[in-house]
């Protein structure tokens, strides 16, 4: 008799993740639901996505393609730091991070 295979989920993993002085977290759409109930819409796009990358900033959550679109022409401004800060920590928490 086989055992079924262990199922190895994609979830569990939200990270920071590198981007200059951006403060964004790597997040899958079910840790964004467990996290916020989001629906893992991407706040860009429109469109579900299965991954995304929550972007403090903007206090958005992007999929994977508006995220890269977005660090293309993305400006940091010194003075949004307080409100990334803000919104990060919360996330951060929340998705454990
Ligand atoms: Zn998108």
């Amino acid at each position: 008799m086989h055992r079924p295979p262990r199922l190895t989920f994609r979830n569990d993993m939200a990270r920071k993740v590198d981007c200059g002085k951006f403060l964004v977290i790597e997040a899958t759409r079910d840790e964004m639901h467990r996290a916020c109930g989001s629906p893992g819409i991407c706040d860009y796009c429109g469109k579900v996505s299965d991954n995304g990358y929550y972007i403090a900033v903007l206090n958005q959550w992007f999929c994977p393609k508006c995220y890269e679109e977005w660090k293309k022409d993305a400006r940091y401004y010194p003075e949004d730091r307080p409100v990334e800060e803000r919104n990060y920590q919360y996330y951060s928490k929340l998705l454990g991070v």
